[in-house]
């Protein structure tokens, strides 16, 4: 579906969205243990599978990082769950004590093992302890849906993305990169809950995504506008956008750069990285009687050199 002249686009509401957690959350690990990885020889893989399932923390299942801890049977835990177990291994429930586990740390750091990204075209080989670190930040980890409004735990690349957010979520398709959008809502003073929408934009063989949302700012329900790029930071750069709103021989321009979908739309939101809208502001250039939210967003997407 694509047209330039779909002035109007109905507003729906949907209740609040939590993002998704995201994988750059994940905590940082220190490198220093790890000196002299790059001098040992390749581990052979059984060896290398059977310290893994070692390295297996039998509570949460996940590789365990230093500290690793002990208890005094040799039973290994992970530092996040050893305050959760009241101090008794869960294995045999013995006292879990205080005792690290330097054995194993050490194992570890003699490990190499591929970036779980591997099937998505990531070729990496890392260090045990570099390799959360890689892959909090690895090119080919997949995007989370960038729709908000709903609780969508989809992830995939981005040609992915795109059909998913046409298919599943119905989200308006343009192209071109310049666009003409006009917001109606017929009650403006309900903005208690997100009230958004999302059109995308395909455009120099990338896509972008338009967002416009109702929030509350403090006691104060504003509007905002703003660009997000389908792709990693590096290339968001690479773009510059512009949107315009008003009426009645006044108007606000925003000029930015679009933020990439890895970060969360309420990031961005929450940054005011946008064009912000007063509420008075937006009824004013609405018009009519301040029953209705009429607003004419223009805009414009362009590369920079
Ligand atoms: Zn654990
Ligand atoms: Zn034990
Ligand atoms: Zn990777
Ligand atoms: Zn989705």
């Amino acid at each position: 579906m694509t047209s330039g002249n779909n002035y109007f686009d109905d507003m729906r509401i949907k209740p609040e969205v939590v993002d998704p957690p995201k994988v750059d959350d994940l905590m940082e690990i220190s490198e220093n243990v790890n000196e002299h990885a790059q001098h040992t020889p390749k581990p052979n893989l059984t060896v290398a599978s059977s310290v893994r399932e070692l390295l297996e923390c039998p509570v949460c299942l996940s590789a365990m990082y230093p500290p690793i801890h002990q208890c005094s049977n040799g039973h290994t835990i992970c530092s996040v769950c050893k305050p959760r177990v009241h101090n008794r291994c869960p294995t045999c429930r013995h006292e879990l004590g205080n005792i690290r586990c330097l054995a194993l740390e050490k194992v570890a750091a003699s490990l190499e093992l591929p970036c779980k990204y591997h099937t998505l075209g990531c070729s990496g080989i890392y260090p045990y302890y570099c390799k959360l670190k890689h892959e909090s930040q690895c090119t080919f980890r997949p995007y989370n849906c960038p729709y908000a409004g709903s609780e969508c735990t989809v992830v995939g690349d981005i040609p992915f993305l795109v059909n998913h957010l046409k298919d599943d979520h119905k989200v308006d398709m343009h192209n071109g990169s310049t666009f003409n959008h006009r917001y109606v809502k017929s009650n403006p003073h309900e903005v208690e809950n997100a009230t958004w929408m999302l059109t995308v934009f395909s455009c120099f063989g990338q896509y972008f995504c338009l967002h416009f949302e109702a929030f509350q700012l403090g006691m104060a329900p504003v509007y905002i506008a703003f660009l997000r790029f389908m792709g990693d930071d590096t290339e968001a750069k690479n773009y510059s956008y512009s949107l315009e709103v008003g009426a009645n021989g006044r108007k606000m321009i925003w000029q930015g750069v679009p933020r990439s979908i890895r970060d969360g739309h309420r990031k961005v939101r929450d940054s005011y990285d946008g064009l912000v809208i007063q509420r008075n502001m937006a009824l004013f250039f609405s018009g009519g009687d301040r029953k209705e939210l009429k607003l004419r967003v223009t805009g414009r997407i362009w590369k920079e050199q």
